[in-house]
C-alpha cells in the first residue's frame, strides 16, 4: 500500500488549492479525481469573477491549476474514491484500482447535479435528458431543445444552446430568473429563445425513444406537452454524500459540516469547498476552503 502525508478526494478548485498548499508545505500529496481535472468549473465557457483574471474559461482555469500542482509535484490517479476508514493515526483510503494510506484526508469531492424527480427521467437519462449542455448540447445542433431551471448555470447553460439549437425554450418555475441580470438580457434578446414562466416539468415522454416533457403549473390546473428532441435540466445541485457519510458529520441535506479550520468531527479528516456546509458556492471559496485546511491539516501531522 502507497503511503502519503495528505491524500485529497477530488480534483476540483478545492482539493487543486488544497494541494498547492500541502505541496508547497513539503508534504507527499496524492489528489484522486473520479472524472475530470477542474471539477464543475472545467465545463464552463466563461469565468469572469476571479480576483485580477478579468475573463477565463473554465478548462483553462483548470488546466492552469493542475499544471502549477503538477510542477509541484503531485502525485495524481485517475480513480473513484469508495471508501475511507481511520485506524489509529491513518486513513486507508480505498479506491477502485487500489488502496493508499495517509495521515490525513481532504474531501473535496462537490456536488451533484439536482433530478427532476420525475417518471421517465431515468429511462431517457443520456437519452434525452442532460444536466450539462456543454458536455452533449453540441449533439443537438440544429435541433429544438427545452431547458428548465431559473438559476446562473441555467443562463449560462441557455446561452449556450441557443446558438446551436434552432429553438430553445427555457421553461422556469416562478415569472423570474434568479441569476445575473446580464446573463438574463442577453438570454431575453435571443430570437429563437421561448421563455415558459409558472411551470415545472411533471413527466418525460416518449415510447422507446424520448418525445418531449409534460409540464404542469407551478400553482393551479393546467399542464401542456412540450415537443423538443432534448430536455437538458440546470435546476440546482444537492450533496454527493454517499462516499462519507458513515464517516462524518453531516447537515440534513447531506453537507459535511466543519469548523472554520475545515476540521469534521475526525480528527485529521478535512472537508473544503461545495461539499460542505456553506453559503456562498464559488470558486474563490472553494479556493480559500482548500488553502484552509491543508494549512491546518500540516499543523495537525506535525503533531503525529
Ligand atoms: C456551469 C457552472 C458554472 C459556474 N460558474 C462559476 C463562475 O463563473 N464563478 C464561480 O466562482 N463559480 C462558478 N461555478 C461554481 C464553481 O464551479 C464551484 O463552486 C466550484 O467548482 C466548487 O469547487 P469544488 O472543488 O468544491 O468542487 P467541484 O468543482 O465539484 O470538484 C469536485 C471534484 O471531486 C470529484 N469527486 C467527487 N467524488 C469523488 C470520489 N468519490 N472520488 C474521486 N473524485 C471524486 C468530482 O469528480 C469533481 O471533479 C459554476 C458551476 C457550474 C456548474
Amino acid at each position: 500500500m502507497k503511503n502519503y502525508d495528505v491524500i485529497i478526494v477530488g480534483a476540483g478548485t478545492a482539493g487543486m488549492t488544497a494541494a498547492i498548499y500541502a505541496l508547497r508545505g513539503g508534504k507527499k500529496t496524492l489528489i484522486l479525481e473520479r472524472e475530470n481535472i477542474g471539477g464543475q468549473i472545467a465545463l464552463s465557457p466563461k469565468v469572469q469573477n476571479i480576483p485580477s483574471i478579468f475573463e477565463i474559461s473554465g478548462g483553462e482555469f483548470a488546466d492552469r491549476l493542475f499544471s502549477q500542482i503538477s510542477d509541484l509535484g503531485v502525485d495524481f490517479e485517475l480513480e473513484e474514491v469508495l471508501k475511507i476508514e481511520k485506524s489509529d493515526n491513518s486513513f486507508k483510503v480505498i479506491t477502485d484500482y487500489n488502496e493508499y494510506a495517509a495521515s490525513a484526508v481532504i474531501l473535496a469531492s462537490g456536488v451533484k447535479h439536482r433530478k427532476l424527480n420525475v417518471p421517465g427521467e431515468e429511462k431517457f437519462l443520456g437519452k434525452g435528458v442532460y444536466y450539462c449542455a456543454l458536455c452533449d448540447g453540441a449533439f443537438y445542433t440544429g435541433r429544438e431543445v427545452a431547458l428548465v431551471g431559473d438559476g446562473n448555470t441555467a443562463l449560462q447553460y441557455a446561452l449556450m444552446l441557443s446558438d446551436i439549437a434552432s429553438k430553445l425554450t427555457v421553461v422556469t418555475m416562478f415569472d423570474k430568473f434568479f441569476g445575473e441580470k446580464a446573463l438574463e438580457n442577453a438570454l431575453r434578446a435571443k430570437a429563437n429563445v421561448e421563455i415558459i414562466s409558472d411551470y415545472v416539468a411533471e413527466e418525460i415522454l416518449g415510447g422507446d425513444e424520448f418525445t418531449g416533457v409534460r409540464f404542469k403549473k407551478t400553482k393551479g390546473e393546467g399542464t401542456f406537452d412540450l415537443s423538443a428532441a432534448a430536455l437538458f435540466v440546470a435546476i440546482g445541485q444537492v450533496a454527493d454524500d454517499a462516499l462519507y457519510k458513515d464517516l462524518v458529520e453531516t447537515d440534513k441535506q447531506g453537507f459535511i459540516l466543519t469548523d472554520e479550520m475545515m476540521r469534521t468531527d475526525v480528527p485529521g479528516l478535512y472537508a473544503a469547498g461545495d461539499c460542505r456546509v456553506k453559503n456562498v458556492r464559488q470558486l474563490t471559496t472553494a479556493a480559500s476552503d482548500g488553502a484552509v485546511a491543508a494549512t491546518d491539516a500540516l499543523a495537525y501531522i506535525a503533531t503525529l
